[in-house]
């Protein structure tokens, strides 16, 4: 039996040892609780615990948890569909799945409608799995010379999934998002973009992900899921 501040305080130390590991600052690193399992009752467990930043892929799940704890960040990580868009702009501390052009100026218009700027992450499909949505690596350049235009929004970095695979190709999968980070940075300078951030890395992969350069990690299952949690430290 583990209770969710041991589970996340384990995931806090394992953060810090692969920050460390990797010449790295743990300061640098967020984790991000994805709550997308559990229920506002556990959000407020999570509160008591420490958790800052929470993680939620649907509005009808971001929506209520954001109303009952405003003080919590919460960064949207989900599918954006294009009629929800007015919920999650300035509910959402961040949004990490812009995935597609299309979307830029419905999130435009939205944000200079709220009166706010709204931080986002370019989701990169970096694998190349066609069940993974984002912009192709290919693609990035042209699609943040689009958003540049976009005054309500600004760009903070990339957001990317790794594949269900073996270690050296999940790792290859974000030493490609930061590889690729790093040549935006010399391509595209504009107001609204400072590629900082970098989303990458969840339960089962975020100690690589941070020896590659993560800033911001994903975890749901190693904090909110007892029998994960059981199983990663017993293997
Ligand atoms: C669910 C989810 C996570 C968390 O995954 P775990 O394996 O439970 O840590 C991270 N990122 C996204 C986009 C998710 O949907």
């Amino acid at each position: 039996m583990s209770s969710l501040k041991e589970r996340y305080d384990a995931v806090c130390s394992s953060a810090t040892q692969a920050a460390q590991d990797a010449g790295r600052s743990p300061s640098e690193i967020c984790i991000v609780a994805v709550s997308k399992t559990v229920g506002v009752d556990v959000v407020k467990e999570a509160l008591a615990a420490g958790v800052v930043d929470f993680g939620e892929n649907r509005t009808d799940s971001l929506l209520p948890k954001q109303a009952a704890y405003p003080q919590a960040r919460w960064h949207f990580i989900g599918n954006i569909q294009s009629r929800k868009i007015k919920d999650i702009v300035g509910k959402a501390y961040l949004i990490h799945s812009v995935d597609r052009r299309d979307l830029f100026e419905k999130l435009e218009a939205a944000a200079e409608a709220a009166g706010i700027v709204q931080d986002i992450l370019l989701e990169v499909n970096v694998s190349g799995e066609e069940s993974k949505s984002g912009f192709r690596p290919s693609e990035v350049e042209e699609a943040l010379r689009e958003v540049s235009a976009c005054r309500h929004l600004k760009v903070c970095g990339f957001m990317t999934m790794a594949p269900q695979a073996e270690q050296p190709i999940i790792r290859a999968t974000f030493k490609g998002l930061r590889v690729l980070r790093d040549q935006m940075v010399g391509k595209v300078s504009a107001s609204n973009i400072s590629l900082d951030e970098l989303s990458m890395g969840m339960s089962g992969d975020y100690a690589i992900a941070i020896e590659e350069g993560a800033t911001i990690i994903r975890v749901g299952r190693s904090i909110f899921s007892e029998e994960f949690a059981n199983t990663e430290t017993k293997s």
